[in-house]
């Protein structure tokens, strides 16, 4: 596509800030309403524990189905969003900045004690602004963080499906194209099946919320980071781009996806298990337990952060249907990379702080941080 022509599609319009609109308001009204699990957060300092309504699986699907229903009604087209791609991404990022800077504001008026919205200011307004200076920020009762990253996760769905209709259209939806979308339409049915496990990673026990994590929910997760470059989002360049893989390839591509699935679900289910409870089993054999805190065993005692590796290596597999002609599908591992690394080093930090010689008693058994035996 044309510059010209990219820069053009990004102009905001009004549909697609109606669009958006729509959008959220629905899931702040299905997430209060709809049934769903009551999961208590970590323990915060002043004692307190927020509770999680784990009822992003029953608002997805009903979401979906109404826009079924929509589009057999022809009330809607099924390639609104892939149209307006370019529109609801800058519509999204301006939002992103908004919503930040009127956290940044209603954070620096906060008069509250309590963990949870205890202001957190450095006098630096972009680090504040960036990190954020409220933990666990509300808005008519909705704990804006898990909203953020659940609206994130389920607007990558959308996209996809809008996508995957495009390429109906366009008579393109071949084997890689089928690949993509069934990885991630996976990997999104399992962060939703899973929810509750969301509530003890560190984004919401430890990242205040700012800027950055905003950014990354809304626009990051669905549209990936490069607005000007359409190309790096794999949905899109498979759209533009006739990829023909060869069965080895689909099977070696099936194989990278299961094996990152199975670390990653694995590694953050025994660490969900391991925090409601220190005893039970793992592999079928009592926990290793460092200063009764720390899991040492199963996938927490191969590296230290074993999901990220398995989280890499979905990440590699939903690029890998683009085959390996270009680089550019490559973007999204390749900072996700960048990006665990840093947060590797930061929970390590925080890590250390936090648990002091137990931690380093762990990091003596488990040497390896990601990736076994070479890093
Ligand atoms: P983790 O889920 O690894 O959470 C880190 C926290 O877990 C630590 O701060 C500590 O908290 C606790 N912990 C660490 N080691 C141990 C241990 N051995 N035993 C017991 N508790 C331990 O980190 P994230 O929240 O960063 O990641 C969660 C998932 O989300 C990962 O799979 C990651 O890949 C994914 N992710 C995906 C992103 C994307 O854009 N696709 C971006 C970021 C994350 P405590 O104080 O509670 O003990």
């Amino acid at each position: 596509m044309e510059v010209e022509a990219i820069l053009a599609g990004l102009i905001p319009s009004w549909s697609s800030v109606v669009l958006l609109s729509c959008y959220l308001g629905y899931l702040a009204v299905a997430g209060s309403v709809l049934p769903g699990k009551i999961v208590p957060g970590a323990l915060l300092s002043d004692g307190s524990r927020l509770h999680y309504r784990c009822n992003g699986l029953a608002s997805l699907l009903l979401l979906v189905a109404l826009l079924e229903i929509g589009i057999y009604m022809k009330l809607m087209s099924a390639m609104v969003i892939a149209d307006k791609g370019l529109e609801l991404l800058s519509v999204t990022f301006i939002f992103s900045l908004f919503v930040s800077l009127v956290l940044y504001a209603a954070g620096l008026k906060s008069r509250s004690q309590s963990s949870s919205l205890k202001p957190h200011v450095t006098g630096d307004f972009i680090h504040d602004w960036w990190f954020g200076v409220q933990l666990n920020p509300h808005f008519l009762g909705i704990d804006l963080k898990f909203f953020f990253v659940r609206a994130g996760m389920m607007g990558w769905l959308l996209i996809n499906l809008s996508l995957l209709a495009k390429n109906c259209e366009a008579g393109t939806a071949n084997l890689s194209v089928i690949l993509y979308q069934l990885f991630c339409t996976l990997y999104v049915l399992d962060y939703f099946f899973y929810e509750e496990f969301m509530t003890s990673t560190w984004d919401i026990i430890a990242e205040k919320l700012g800027f950055m994590l905003v950014f990354g929910d809304l626009v990051f997760i669905p549209f990936t980071f490069m607005p000007l470059f359409i190309e790096p989002f794999q949905g899109w360049w498979l759209l533009k781009n006739k990829v023909e893989l060869t069965k080895a390839a689909a099977v070696a591509n099936c194989l990278v996806f299961l094996v990152g699935y199975r670390v990653f679900r694995g590694a953050n289910k025994q660490k969900h298990i391991f925090k409601k409870d220190p005893k039970a089993p793992l592999w079928g054999k009592p926990p290793k337990v460092i200063g009764g805190k720390l899991l040492a065993s199963g996938y927490w005692g191969i590296a230290r952060h074993c999901n990220y590796l398995g989280d890499l290596l979905l990440a590699l597999s939903f690029s890998l249907p683009c085959g390996i002609s270009s680089a550019i599908p490559y973007f999204y591992p390749t900072y996700l990379l960048i990006l665990l690394i840093w947060r590797e080093r930061r929970d390590e930090a925080r890590c250390s702080q936090k648990y002091k010689e137990i931690w380093a008693e762990y990091c003596q058994l488990v040497p390896w941080r990601i990736l076994p035996y070479v890093y």
